[in-house]
């Protein structure tokens, strides 16, 4: 089927999520379908069970505005008809068919087709989508299949999100029965039926994910907790009956393994155990669900009741024993998700991981085939555990509030890691589609790969040098996969999260070895560690940090710890000799620390000399430009340098003073500002001025709108995460280098972000 009839889903998906209320939705949804389909009326009736009755609740197209007034039985006219046959009526000349029925006023005598298609969703009906033309062959026959598909996936969509069951509530005073859970799912089976099936995130790292939700336990908390409601008290009640009775067999299993507790801890555990088994507590949980709340919401709400109550105490010992009724709650609210406590060896089943936020570390750890995708309630863009998860293929999905309220341990998720869109134990029409939609990604991807040979040129014949950025040895097989030209951006640090022990120089030096003889000729950049910030190193002994981003991180931690920077640069030296390296400084600072580096680089060579070891004499040294205050001696500092690398990622987040991974502040990271555009630019036009190669390495490079005004700039070197390469590809040979810098001219005029995205969302649709 056509690609524009299967992404029409995604269109209604997005309607969905953007919408406020259920008749804006329709409005919008029959809008969508007249415009796609070039129809000339487009109308949604929604049948209401009580009384039999179909009213027209959305319609493009009609003489006047005659939402809600029209009104049907179901055994009345042509729209009805498709109700009582559940089957598509097709019909030409309408007004001559004896089910027709006129609704002066309309203009609806002028149609000479009728298409009625029933929106069912199993056994449910939900009403019928009628499509209308003026001209006599406006539904050619053979496209009734497609219509009919399109009616099947608007049910599914709208069933399983509510929307017709909201509409069909708020006029009627009754709810018609909501989705389901999926048939034939054992995993779903027996739960309450869910608030939302469906939730919506940043998608960070591309693809499609079909796993079962698993969560890591250290994220469960009750922040995450924040409106629960369920209508089924019966079922709340008994889950909650299990989660404690859980809890108290888990804590006394913890206290049957430590024989060596000491008398004052076990104290505390009885107290954990009195603490659960107190009738008062279950009581004053019942009572919040018997007033609609989930188990979750109210077993929030009393434990905060009980923290509260013991943080009054002046007494420190008893304010003290408030963490005590929080872990407790802690531990039930994973029981009642159904989250395993211990951290994840292996994974039985494809899996999608859900947590607050994961490390790099410890997605270095979980890393394996049925590890399928990630959703995260927090997480920024551009942070190390996406990037990481960019490189193995992951799907990711950030700033997913409310997933702990919505998703089970077990359940079936979708993670659509290109819309953001994250469906909870999805009917088979969505998994269908998304298979669809896979296929054809696969497809495009497939065809993109065709170019992996061609040159990334211009229209107007700019050439352009398209790297990859890697983290691991294995990224290599993606570098030769996605025909990157070169390894503009290798993060030595990746490699050596996981130890127990900075490695040794010939651990390291094998190592980069090996990266430069699978590189097969490509030029590798080596940075050296920039360990800190997000990237942790768990032997570093480093002090907790108020700000980390802005503290003992990168090249600053290499200066000072003298003999494990020197080991790294013997290692990187010693390598030089089997490849062709570059070897690149991150977060440089000033023009003290360039210094600094030239001399031990100098002594180590000298060392090297010393001990008759080769290495690449004519190595290049090159520098990250990612702090704001470089900028302003950038002249000096290229004295000392062969070449520079611009890391937008920290870039954007020293300039506009915003984490790049605090979700808070996520919409204010945004490489499109005008003040970050022009500083790149100012970066670009140094370097070309003083003839000195200008790499871009961050996140942004890959992004088309950030690519044109790159080019715009005068930038020609890029390095992307390796499978982002045949995209940008494409894109490259779409565009013309002059109006590239038309668009850059435009966005250093404009006011924000979000005016500059516009104006390039506009360019790319008209000129390219
Ligand atoms: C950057 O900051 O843009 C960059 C490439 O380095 P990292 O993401 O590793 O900090
Ligand atoms: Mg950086």
């Amino acid at each position: 089927m056509h690609r524009q009839y299967i992404s029409i889903l995604e269109e209604i998906f997005q309607i969905i999520a953007d919408s406020g209320s259920p008749e804006h939705t329709l409005n919008r949804i029959v809008a969508l379908v007249a415009q796609r389909f070039s129809v000339d009326v487009c109308s949604v009736y929604v049948y209401h069970p009580a009384e039999k009755r179909l009213v027209l609740e959305a319609n493009v197209g009609f003489k006047t505005e005659p939402v809600g007034a029209i009104s049907m039985r179901v055994d009345q006219g042509l729209t009805g008809l498709a109700i009582e046959t559940m089957h598509p009526v097709f019909v030409v000349d309408p007004s001559t068919h004896p089910r027709y029925k006129h609704y002066p006023g309309i203009g609806e005598e002028a149609y000479r087709t009728f298409l009625g298609l029933p929106l069912k969703y199993h056994q449910q009906i939900l009403g019928v989508l009628v499509i209308q033309t003026l001209s006599e062959d406006g539904i050619p026959s053979d496209h009734i299949p497609i219509f009919e598909y399109i009616a099947s996936q608007i049910s599914a969509t709208v069933a399983y999100t509510g929307l017709l069951a909201n509409q069909s509530r708020e006029r009627n005073g009754a709810a018609m029965p909501g989705p389901t859970d999926t048939p034939g799912d054992p995993q779903s089976s027996g739960r309450r039926p869910y608030h939302r099936n469906y939730l919506r995130g940043d998608p960070v790292s591309p693809g499609v994910a079909d796993g079962y939700a698993h969560y890591l336990p250290e994220s469960i908390d009750f922040d995450q907790i924040r409106h629960g409601v369920s209508e089924q008290p019966a079922s709340e009640k008994s889950r909650l009956e299990t989660a404690i009775a859980a809890s108290d067999a888990q804590i006394r299993r913890v206290m049957e393994m430590a024989r060596e507790l000491s008398p004052e801890e076990a104290a505390v555990i009885d107290a954990h155990l009195m603490f659960l088994s107190d009738p008062s507590l279950k009581q004053k949980i019942f009572n919040r669900i018997a007033s609609g709340s989930s188990a979750e919401y109210a077993l929030k709400q009393v434990i905060f009741e009980y923290v509260d109550v013991f943080r009054g105490f002046a007494d420190s010992y008893l304010s003290e024993r408030a963490a005590d009724v929080l872990d407790i709650g802690r531990r039930v609210l994973a029981n009642l998700i159904g989250a395993d406590s211990d951290f994840p060896s292996t994974f039985e089943r494809p899996t999608v991981i859900i947590a607050s936020d994961i490390s790099p570390v410890d997605l270095l750890a979980i890393r394996q085939p049925a590890l399928k995708g990630m959703v995260l309630s927090k997480g920024g863009r551009t942070s190390h555990t996406v990037i990481l998860a960019k490189s193995f293929e992951i799907p990711v999905v950030i700033g997913v509030d409310d997933v702990i309220e919505t998703v089970r341990q077990g359940d079936r998720l979708i993670v659509d890691g290109m819309s953001g869109f994250v469906f909870a134990n999805p009917p088979p029409e969505i998994r269908e589609e998304y298979q669809r939609r896979q296929d054809e990604e696969e497809k495009l991807s497939r065809q993109r790969r065709l170019i992996k040979d061609l040159p990334a040129v211009t229209r107007d014949g700019l050439s352009v040098s398209l790297g990859a950025n890697i983290g691991l040895l294995s990224d290599m097989d993606l570098v030769k996969k996605y025909g990157a030209e070169n390894i503009g951006l290798y993060r030595t640090e990746f490699q050596f999260l996981l130890r127990k022990d900075f490695p040794t120089e010939e651990e390291q030096f094998q190592l980069y070895r090996s990266m430069l003889q699978s590189a097969e000729g490509r030029s590798v950049t080596i940075r050296t560690f920039d360990a800190g910030g997000d990237k942790f190193l768990p032997y570093l002994d480093a002090p907790k940090e108020d700000n980390p981003f802005l503290g003992w991180r990168s090249i600053r931690l290499s200066l000072d710890l003298d003999a494990v920077f020197r080991t790294q640069i013997r290692a990187m030296l010693r390598a030089s000799a089997f490849g062709r390296a570059d070897i690149l400084f991150p977060m440089i600072t000033c023009v003290t620390e360039v210094h600094r580096i030239r001399e031990i680089l100098a002594s180590e060579k000298t060392g090297l000399d010393g001990r008759k070891a080769k290495y690449d004499k004519n190595l290049r040294v090159g520098i990250m430009v990612e702090v704001p205050g470089t900028i302003g001696i950038l002249d000096r500092l290229l004295q000392y340098v062969d070449f520079i690398s611009i890391g937008t990622n920290d870039l954007v987040q020293y300039l506009l003073a915003v984490d790049r991974n605090n979700k808070k502040v996520a919409a204010l990271y945004n490489v499109l500002h005008p003040s970050v555009i022009s500083a790149i630019q100012e970066i670009v036009t140094i370097c070309n001025r003083k003839n000195v190669p200008v790499n871009i390495c961050g996140e942004a490079a890959s992004r088309p709108e950030c690519l044109l005004l790159f080019i715009g700039m005068g930038a020609t070197r890029f390095s992307m995460n390796a499978s982002a390469i045949p995209a940008a590809k494409d894109f490259i040979r779409s565009i013309r280098q002059a109006d590239a810098r038309n668009a850059l001219d435009a966005a250093l005029c404009l006011e924000d972000a979000g005016a500059v995205g516009r104006m390039i969302q506009d360019v790319m649709k008209k000129a390219i």
